[in-house]
């Protein structure tokens, strides 16, 4: 029997999708060959490749005139990535802080130009996002990047800013297919795919096709975003596993009714686990203000914190994994990403009304 994994990262997978790639794994589809063994040039991979980006496109519309790139190097890289390709010429860039994703981009950028920090929740311990009447932009920033979904800290941003003609960038790694989403409204979506997507390895780049090709002088190859788009993410050897496996994902979601529908499921499933956290008297609890909590990445601690390390080992002999928070903040996450099935949160809410009712 398969647990529920609450992993926010390398987390869980369709378990259809595992079975499928299970029974293609050594011989695919009567090729005689694995996936895994193909060329990358090959007709047959080169299919999968560009089915996969087009059930991505058709799941998110995204519109003709954006690229979509299947890169290396995580969403980490994206970091380094996004100044050196979209400064333009321009020596700023601005830059929202709502948790330690944003701080990390911000820390890189740094390397590369003037970081306006526009608002900041850090002394606030990142427990909301800043009302955006209160950020001071900069009208001549290269861009504005933030992060829709805090992953560590279980903020989300519950509007997309308007910034006019400022290339709006955004970190969608743990929150990208949870929803529908406007992708014109955007210069530069970028997600590492072991969130919401697939397997690590893999980071999706989406970006408007007219912000590529004025990259800053010195830039590596393979950090230059118009080479691999000029050459369909094949300028070098790709993550081809990964990129299938992503698009057995992606098809998957298409079958369960795509995105709208994992929509629907994403909030009832955020709904019963808040509802149990606040709704325990004060045993659970989560610091988030309420427009801002994250419908992925639930992160809650028990009041009495010496209780911890029962709570997660009866959860894990129940069959329910991973629920520690990130080593910087403790206490406990579950991160409910669109594999998760809705089950496995009926599974953690009933766990956690008895774990509470006796040791409360
Ligand atoms: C996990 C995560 C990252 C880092 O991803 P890597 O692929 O490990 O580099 C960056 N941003 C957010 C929001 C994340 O959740």
């Amino acid at each position: 029997m398969r647990a529920y994994n609450f992993c926010a990262g390398p987390a869980a997978l369709p378990q259809a999708v595992l079975e499928q790639a299970q029974a293609e794994l050594v011989d695919y589809q009567g090729k005689g060959l694995s996936v895994m063994e193909m060329s990358h040039r090959s007709n047959d991979y080169v299919a999968i490749a560009e089915q996969a980006e087009q059930d991505l496109r058709d799941l998110m519309q995204i519109p003709s005139n954006y690229k979509v790139l299947f890169l290396q190097g995580g969403a980490s890289q994206q970091f380094a990535m996004i100044p050196m390709n979209l400064l333009r010429g321009k020596t700023s860039a601005d830059y929202v802080n709502t948790g330690m994703w944003s701080d990390k981009a911000i820390k890189e950028a740094k390397k590369f130009c003037q970081v306006n920090v526009v608002a900041s929740d850090e002394a606030n311990n990142f427990k909301a996002v800043p009302a955006f009447e209160s950020w001071q932009r900069n009208k001549d920033a290269a861009y504005l990047h933030y992060t829709p979904n805090e992953t560590i800290h279980g903020v989300q941003f519950d509007f997309i800013p308007e910034v006019g003609d400022v290339p709006l960038v955004a970190d969608y790694s743990s929150i990208i297919l949870a929803e529908p989403l406007d992708v014109s409204k955007f210069g530069l979506i970028y997600a590492g795919a072991q969130k919401n997507i697939g397997p690590a390895g893999l980071v999706v780049v989406i970006v408007r096709e007219d912000l590529l090709g004025q990259t800053l002088k010195g830039t590596p190859t393979m950090l230059d975003y118009k080479i691999h788009a000029d050459n369909g993410s094949m300028y070098n050897t790709p993550s081809t596993y990964a990129w299938y496996l992503s698009g057995l994902v992606f098809k998957w979601l298409k079958q369960q009714g795509g995105l709208q529908k994992m929509a629907q499921i994403n909030h009832r499933k955020a709904a019963k686990l808040y509802a149990a956290i606040d709704g325990s008297g004060g045993f659970y609890s989560n610091p988030v203000a309420i427009a801002n909590r994250s419908i992925m990445n639930i992160p809650f601690v028990l009041a009495n914190s010496s209780l911890d390390k029962t709570f997660l080992k009866e959860a894990e002999a129940n069959q329910l994994l991973n629920l520690a928070g990130h080593r910087s903040v403790g206490g406990m996450r579950a991160s409910i990403y669109n594999a998760v099935p809705e089950e496995g949160v009926d599974a953690l809410v009933s766990f956690m009304q008895d774990f509470a009712k006796r040791n409360g």
